[in-house]
């Protein structure tokens, strides 16, 4: 029973959310190990469009949950979601790492303050201090979920880490924050009252289920956004692949499937290069009818044709072993549909995403030209019903990539899917 990890192949907003609401039928756990709530899946529930931040997809279909440590979250976005499955009534069966870090006030001041002070080099942060409170983790100053266990030492740990985070913020950025070690104790521990039943250990939960309990791993953002292998700096601040389920969650290198979402055309939001953007009516005509708006920021995102250099490398990456193709219905409106395959830099011809970001920058798509089948998709639930270009579209990725399509979605409605 190998478990699964979904990967966004792209910038993320691939729609991994659905396709997790869909898929979680088929598995028992569904479990998120990475991001914060920076990361937002859009999920249609009873016709009503649902934003999740910090919990895993999973929640509509009633699975066991589980948050393992490579995510972060802000304490107010969990009880906000929390207060939703309530008066959705849907029953949770919620388990929280130990160890997963928590946001904190100062990390959103730090967020938005170094972003300014980067100007036009800003990342696109949706400053919601994400980055910081793994910045925090990794230098050993976070605060942690087993800490909203223990309040003297999550009091302690506050005493000693505010006055740094304030000085900080006055001597260097010029920001007086009206932050109060009573008051965020306190907003701390009424969370901890609603939060703490949840808090365990996944890493042990997962080591005790593998042979017995079929999991679905759920990547937050997508492998360009990776902390290290995405288009750095223009990334977040964790890893994004599939290999870091293992040191995100806690667990043994176990064979995985690993199942690669790819939106059918590519969008991205805030900063960084981005090749096959197009600024043009195509462009608007993706972002309209695609409602390419970002879950977390509202920011609309960029819209452009597929990419294959960057599947490629994100499969490189990933070694995916089955595919999901997203958002295909998007595409019906075109008569003619451009593919990257290739980049010109120069003299020189790229097949994958170069590795180095700087050349990235000034890589010139290859496109090639597929015929577009004009008419709607909606209610196509076969293969065989499928218009013949937009077969000869999915066929043409799979061969390319060498990775069979298993799911093919065409609408952002759960029932809105083919699997082959
Ligand atoms: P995620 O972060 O990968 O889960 O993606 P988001 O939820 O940020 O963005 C995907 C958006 O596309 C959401 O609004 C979904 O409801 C919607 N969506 C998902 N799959 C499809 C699809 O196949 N077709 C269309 N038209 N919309 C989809």
């Amino acid at each position: 029973m190998k478990p699964t990890v979904m990967i966004g192949a792209q910038w993320g907003d691939e729609g991994k959310g659905k396709l997790v609401d869909a898929l979680a039928a088929d598995y028992d756990v569904v479990a998120r190990f990475n991001g914060g709530n920076n990361a937002g899946h859009t999920i249609m529930y009873q016709g009503e469009q649902c934003k999740l931040h910090v919990l895993p997809s999973g929640i509509f279909q009633k699975k066991n949950l589980l948050i393992a440590q490579g995510a972060v979250f802000d304490p107010n976005v969990m009880l906000a979601e929390l207060e939703f499955c309530k008066k959705h009534r849907l029953k949770l069966d919620l388990l929280i790492d130990y160890r997963v870090n928590l946001v904190m006030p100062y990390h959103k001041l730090f967020d938005g303050a170094h972003e300014k002070w980067k100007g036009g080099k800003a990342t696109g942060s949706v400053k919601v201090g994400v980055g910081y409170c793994y910045e925090d983790r990794n230098n050993r100053s976070g605060i942690r979920c087993e800490d909203l266990l223990h309040p003297k030492i999550l009091e302690e740990k506050i005493v000693m880490l505010l006055p740094l985070k304030m000085a900080i913020l006055e001597k260097v950025y010029g920001i007086k924050a009206n932050l109060k070690v009573k008051t965020i104790v306190a907003d701390l521990l009424a969370s901890a009252k609603i939060i703490g039943p949840y808090i365990g250990d996944v890493s042990m939960y997962v080591a005790n289920n593998l042979d017995k309990k079929k999991i679905l791993f759920e990547g937050a953002m997508g492998t360009m956004l990776d902390g290290q292998f995405g288009t750095y700096p223009y990334t977040v601040a964790n890893n994004t692949i599939a290999s870091s389920v293992f040191t995100s969650v806690g667990m043994p290198e176990v064979p995985l499937n690993a199942l690669g979402v790819v939106k059918a055309y590519t969008t991205r939001v805030g900063g960084g290069p981005f090749p096959t953007e197009q600024i043009n009516a195509n462009g608007e005509k993706l972002q309209t009818i695609g409602r390419e708006i970002a879950a977390t920021s509202g920011r609309i995102r960029r819209c452009g044709w597929l990419d294959l250099p960057i599947i490629r490398f994100a499969h490189r990456l990933n070694r995916f072993t089955s595919l999901a193709l997203t958002k295909l219905d998007v595409l019906s409106g075109f008569s003619k549909i451009s593919v990257c395959v290739g980049y010109r830099y120069g003299k020189k011809l790229y097949r994958e995403y170069p590795g180095n970001s700087h050349e990235y920058a000034g890589c010139k798509p290859i496109y090639k030209v597929f015929e577009g089948w004009n008419t709607s998709l909606g209610g196509i639930r076969s293969w065989t019903a499928l218009p013949k270009y937009a077969r000869a579209y999915i066929r043409f990725i799979e061969n390319d990539i060498g990775v069979p399509v298993k799911f093919l979605s065409l609408g952002a409605e759960r029932d809105a899917l083919i699997r082959l």
